[in-house]
């Protein structure tokens, strides 16, 4: 099943009306996610930062420039690739994420990730690493790896905030983008063979899903 437009600005209006956390009470708005409906890649970040919060899009500053470079030097186009947070309002000062708010939040990043079905969810940085793959380990040994959990994939990547004052990390980054482009021809070979399987009105309907052009999120 692939996500309809409408399912995610209905969960995306949730998030911006959401007062779960103190965080809503020092927000200009919450930043729900961008991307399209039909993403076969999330990217998930920590918490939106100053420049999210005031204009409600994940990775609008200088990191999520080095992001977007990120993926254009592997060929992948920022606009494909549906983009959210841990956190989906800016803590005080960008502070890190309060264990509590992460547990009042993260109910909307797993509908996320139910709804989009991504065939690779790129973890940006160990606040995300610690979310979705508890135990498996920290940031500087799964950098780059490929990490199956309950019939998903994950690539743990160094945040970029951290490569704009590391340059040393920005290489290693680059490379792990490249590995990330491995993994999904594969991912894409994985499913072009279990479509295969499908019958042809099944493959008409996916290919009929509403949300399968450039749709703004927004
Ligand atoms: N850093 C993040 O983790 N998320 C954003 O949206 C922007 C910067
Ligand atoms: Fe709601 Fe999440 Fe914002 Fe807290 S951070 S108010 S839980 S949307």
């Amino acid at each position: 099943m692939v996500a309809t437009t409408e399912e995610v600005l209905e969960l995306h209006g949730r998030v911006r009306e959401c007062t779960a956390c103190p965080l809503h009470l020092t927000r200009i708005q919450a930043v729900p996610g961008y991307g399209p409906a039909t993403a076969r890649v999330m990217a998930v970040g920590e918490a939106p930062g100053e420049n999210e919060d005031r204009e409600g899009k994940p990775f609008v500053g200088a990191a999520g420039r080095l992001l977007t470079s990120l993926l254009e030097s592997v060929g992948l186009d920022r606009r494909d690739i549906y983009i959210t947070n841990i956190v989906k309002c800016r803590p005080p000062r960008n502070r890190d994420p309060e264990p509590l708010e992460v547990e009042a939040c993260s109910h909307y990043l797993d509908e996320q990730i139910e709804l989009l079905q991504p065939d690779v969810i790129l973890l940006l940085g160990r606040h995300a690493l610690q979310r979705l793959l508890p135990g498996a380990g920290g940031i500087s040994t799964l950098h780059g790896e490929r990490v199956r959990r309950d019939d998903r994939v994950y690539v743990p990547l160094f945040h970029p905030a951290a490569a704009l004052y590391n340059g040393g990390l920005k290489d290693t980054l680059e490379a792990d983008m490249r590995r990330v482009r491995r993994y999904l021809a594969d991912a894409e070979a994985t499913r072009a063979r279990r479509a295969g399987g499908a019958s042809a009105s099944d493959l008409r309907k996916v290919a009929a899903a509403p949300g399968g052009d450039q749709m703004d999120l927004f």
